[in-house]
């Protein structure tokens, strides 16, 4: 079945969106995730969690925000690493709040953000407020949600894959989460030969502008991805879409049509 928008017609697109099938956004970036894997994880990990959600929940992938908010040093290495393209806070929140409007427009009802890049998340909830605030004030009755796919990996699973401990989602940055799910989904891009098996990164437990490089470790990577395995990346895109689908269908099964 196709779920991503871009892939279909305008006519089918339309008959889904009139059967009520939600509206799930992926919203990725442009960043280094070290030596081993490319610029686009974020970006094609959002839609690939998505996908695999809307095949579950029969909702529609919307076309990725394939830019995103600013990396941060101390979940994304920081912004000021080459390759890394970022977007400002009010254009994310402006691309967010104009998406939001484009599919209600649609007919859509129901819409989802599957954010696979720590730093959007705020901004994308301010566009899903703003957009909501504009609508509420034509009497619009839409239902926006906002997930981040690893919030989905449960404590057991967790425990299963990370036996030597847990550093935390925003140290995972091109680790073990990362690259396993990469390591599933698109083996040909990841060289596992090129990961710098270094232990989490030391960063102060605050931020400063402008950064200093020298905190970024020099693969740009917070936590090793040395164990990561392409079995892992199945149980994490399985564990994590079928969180989202359960979170998903209980939500906006609440909204009568
Ligand atoms: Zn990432």
């Amino acid at each position: 079945m196709a779920v991503y928008m871009e892939e279909l017609d305008a006519f089918s697109y339309a008959q889904k969106i009139g059967e009520g099938a939600p509206v799930l956004i992926p919203a990725g970036s442009i960043e280094q995730h070290g030596p081993h894997m490319p610029l686009h994880v974020d970006t094609l990990l959002s839609r690939r969690m998505a996908g695999e959600t809307a095949q579950r929940i029969g909702a529609i992938v919307a076309a990725p925000m394939a830019y995103g908010y600013k990396s941060q040093q101390r979940s994304g290495g920081g912004n000021h690493l080459p390759g890394t393209t970022s977007l400002d806070g009010a254009l994310v929140t402006e691309i967010a709040k104009t998406l939001v409007l484009e599919f209600i427009r649609h007919g859509a009802r129901a819409i989802g953000f599957v954010n696979g890049h720590f730093e959007n998340y705020q901004f994308l909830y301010e566009g899903a407020d703003l957009a909501l605030r504009e609508l509420g004030c034509a009497g619009e009755d839409v239902r926006v949600m906002l997930l981040s796919y690893w919030d989905f990996v449960d404590e057991a699973t967790i425990g299963r894959l990370y036996p030597n401990g847990f550093t935390g989602w925003d140290l995972e940055h091109g680790g073990v989460l990362e690259t396993s799910l990469m390591l599933h989904l698109h083996p040909e891009q990841v060289d596992m030969t090129k990961v710098v098996d270094a232990p989490p990164a030391e960063l102060p437990n605050y931020d400063v502008l402008p950064v200093r490089p020298e905190l970024t470790p020099d693969s740009g990577c917070l936590s090793s991805a040395a164990e990561a395995t392409a079995e892992k990346g199945r149980i994490l895109l399985e564990t994590a879409s079928a969180g989202m689908s359960e979170a998903i269908t209980s939500e906006f099964g609440l909204i009568s049509r």
